[in-house]
């Protein structure tokens, strides 16, 4: 179908998620799916939510709950926002926090603010797809990160454009489960001093730890360099996506005063601000269990990547690597060269009933044809276990 002609530039640059359109698969009877980095629900603390919902709906908050609200967000979630930041290392006050639509959003808003077209955006290769969309639709070049080049070549390659910001999950990221190092995250603050450059940390799966010494975020380490948050060039974004709930959509933005003033300006402009009732309630649920919930949803997923790595130990025939992580929701699988992870998915998806996603998707300048991501976050050890066994001897065939 061709595009719309009325349609802006831009739109030309978007495609349909092949993460969303494979998450149908889930609806087909019997597949084992790897595919979607979703949180199991049963990890959902629906209870505290029930009571939270009917809480803020009780007489004495309900006008407040179902109606508009500032755009930086409900205080108390922020005021709890502080605390939790204080908690992994950074300082900051209400000021610097805006409550966002789920970090997704907060993506967006950071794209629009910074890439102006034919602009530079710094990511790994490969990255995670939703910021690649939302960086996508402003019509930037992408370079790669942690390849091998320094600001020399990253701000020759930018052309007539600026290096504006480095993107990146240094937990745990989304495709690969890797961890960013303490060298490396200061190898980045280098890096951007150079480029003078922002840097937009991605925090989604930070809470999710579950072997290893956690290392201060990035925007710690700025701290310790700079001595006060309006002095940094890290953006922090932060999500209750997998600790608590995804689909309330709570995430938000930790960044110096005049860059939150930015980008409530633009919250405006989209949507005024995030349910007024879900801040209410995530806050609720957050003072209340955040503390005693995070360990249980940490024994669940840890139990299940341990199964997973044992079972592709056990299944996988030799010239098959997978990464290691040590937290979060993904590993990452580089198939012998020549070996295609859309072809493999056709033919498990069909034969076996398994599912995951190529790889192929995360990279900006589409390489990366033999690699694989599976998620091990929703499926209970028996699928796990059946699932790899089964990719194993599709991949034997
Ligand atoms: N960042 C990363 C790395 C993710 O994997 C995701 C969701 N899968 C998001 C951000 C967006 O999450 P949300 O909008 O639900 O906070």
């Amino acid at each position: 179908m061709s595009k719309n002609p009325l349609f802006a530039t831009r739109a030309s640059r978007m495609k349909a998620s092949e993460i969303r359109e494979l998450l149908k698969l889930l609806d087909q009877p019997g597949i084992i799916s790897f595919a979607g980095g979703i949180p199991d629900p049963a990890l959902f603390p629906a209870d505290a939510f029930s009571q939270a919902f009917q809480a803020a709906l009780g007489p004495q908050t309900q006008a407040q709950a179902l109606q508009y609200s500032v755009s930086e967000g409900y205080v108390p979630l922020r005021e709890w926002l502080v605390q939790h930041m204080r908690e992994i290392g950074v300082t900051c006050d209400i000021d610097n926090i805006l409550i966002t639509s789920g970090s997704q959003q907060a993506l967006d808003y950071l794209g629009k603010l910074f890439l102006s077209p034919g602009d530079t955006a710094l990511v790994g290769w490969p990255t995670y797809l939703g910021a690649l969309a939302a960086f996508n639709a402003y019509e930037p070049r992408f370079d790669r990160l942690n390849g091998n080049s320094g600001a020399a070549e990253h701000k020759a390659a930018a052309g007539d454009g600026a290096v504006k910001f480095a993107y990146l999950s240094a937990d745990f990221a989304n495709p690969t489960g890797e961890t960013l190092d303490r060298q490396g995250r200061e190898a980045l603050l280098d890096l951007a001093e150079e480029l003078d450059c922002a840097i937009i940390e991605d925090g989604a799966y930070q809470a999710l730890r579950y072997d290893g010494d956690p290392i201060p975020p990035i925007l710690s380490l700025e701290l310790a360099r700079k001595g006060s948050i309006e002095n940094c060039r890290t953006i922090y974004c932060g999500s209750f996506s997998k600790t608590l709930s995804p689909g309330l959509r709570m995430g938000w933005v930790v960044a110096p005063k005049p860059t939150i003033s930015q980008l409530v300006l633009l919250k405006q402009a989209a949507d005024l601000h995030s349910a007024t009732i879900n801040q209410m309630a995530v806050h609720d649920v957050a003072q209340a269990c955040f503390d005693s919930h995070i360990p249980q949803v940490r024994a669940v997923y840890q139990n299940r990547r341990d199964v997973m790595l044992d079972a592709l130990e056990q299944h996988m025939p030799d010239g098959v690597e997978w990464t290691r992580p040590e937290g979060g929701m993904f590993i990452w699988v580089t198939l012998p060269a020549g070996v295609s992870g859309s072809e493999l998915l056709a033919r498990a998806s069909d034969t076996v009933k398994v599912a995951f996603v190529p790889g192929q998707a995360f990279f900006p300048d589409g390489s990366g044809a033999n690699t694989i991501r599976l998620s091990f976050s929703n499926s209970d050890e028996a699928a796990i276990r059946e699932g790899i066994r089964r990719l194993g001897e599709v991949l034997r065939a």
